[in-house]
């Protein structure tokens, strides 16, 4: 009896595998087929300033919204587009859609703030800069109204390569962020090494303000450090109030996160940079319309 039940749940664990085994290959057939399917949808979640309350950033985030997987993670599909070697034509494409939507933004009457995009490790190895050149030059875009975000990931493998990849991006008037600073475990020294303007503090250390000591500890001394050095501070992940005392206390007010705006699509990021609700949503569906 014993014997049976073992090998019944041996088999299930089996089964379980099987299908998670199956999953992954039928995700990345379906990943595979994404861009040409029109599958991926850029949202954008506001940054503010929790002083003034402006709106001072967009960061773009992709979504993926399959017809029978329904809608995929990026933390989960970002990574199978890396390993089956399509996140540089996925890359490009939200590079150039960011511009895009931005140039319309700006159309609209929205100025100075920039469009961040994430740029992944393997694209910032290859031809990032021709990427981005291509964007601009399709879209009409304003290097000014773009910022990348690249992750310590980017950065340990050839940091002279990177050093110039940054170096071009800031000559074309392009701002560098870097994203999930503290998540990585490269050298504090390529900080002051690299051209960046912007330190982006990682959700997992804001999410436990004010409340854990050491947490407290640890990003205070991150935003000492980044003013020490001239950078710009985001918080990511920003969720309640206190978290938004603690932080603009410490000297940074710069706030990413739901407790301000949830990432959504251009339609809605639209009405609420421009004020439309309540208005007719004609008004919404034209801005959508000439994306
Ligand atoms: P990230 O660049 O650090 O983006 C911030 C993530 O935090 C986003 O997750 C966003 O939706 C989420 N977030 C924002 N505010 C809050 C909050 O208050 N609470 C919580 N719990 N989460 C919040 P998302 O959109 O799932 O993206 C995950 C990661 O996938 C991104 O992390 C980025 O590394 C990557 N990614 C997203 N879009 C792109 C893309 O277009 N290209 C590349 N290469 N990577 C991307
Ligand atoms: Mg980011
Ligand atoms: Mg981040
Ligand atoms: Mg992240």
């Amino acid at each position: 009896k014993a014997k049976d039940s073992g090998r019944n749940s041996y088999q299930l664990y089996t089964a379980e595998m099987n299908v998670v085994a199956m999953d992954r290959l039928l995700t990345q057939n379906y990943l595979r087929s994404a861009l040409q399917q029109d599958e991926f949808e850029l949202f954008y979640q506001l940054q503010f300033d929790s002083i003034s309350g402006q709106v001072v950033g967009i960061e773009a985030l992709l979504r993926w919204n399959h017809p029978e997987l329904g809608y995929v993670s990026p933390a989960y599909f970002i990574p199978m587009a890396e390993e089956i070697g399509i996140i540089v034509d996925i890359d490009r494409w939200v590079l150039r859609q960011a511009c895009k939507q931005r140039k319309l933004w700006q159309r609209l009457g929205l100025e100075d703030v920039r469009v961040s995009v994430n740029i992944s490790a393997l694209h910032f190895r290859h031809d990032l800069i021709k990427s981005i050149k291509l964007a601009l030059k399709e879209t009409g875009l304003d290097p000014r109204l773009l910022t990348l975000e690249v992750t310590e990931g980017c950065l340990i493998e050839n940091i002279e390569q990177a050093s110039k990849t940054l170096t071009q991006a800031n000559e074309l008037g392009i701002k560098n962020s870097i994203d999930d600073f503290g998540t990585g475990f490269s050298a504090l020294s390529y900080l002051t090494q690299l051209p960046f303007d912007t330190l982006k503090i990682d959700a997992g250390f804001v999410r436990k303000l004010p409340f854990d000591q050491q947490e407290c500890q640890i990003v205070a001394t991150i935003i000492a450090m980044a003013q020490g050095l001239n950078l710009g501070i985001v918080a990511e992940g920003v969720e309640t109030r206190e978290q938004v005392d603690f932080l603009t206390k410490k000297g940074c007010s710069v706030m990413q996160g739901y407790l301000y705006c949830k990432p959504a699509n251009a339609e809605s990021i639209s009405a609420q940079l421009f004020g439309l609700y309540g208005q007719s949503s004609a008004n919404v569906a034209g801005v959508r319309s000439n994306v």
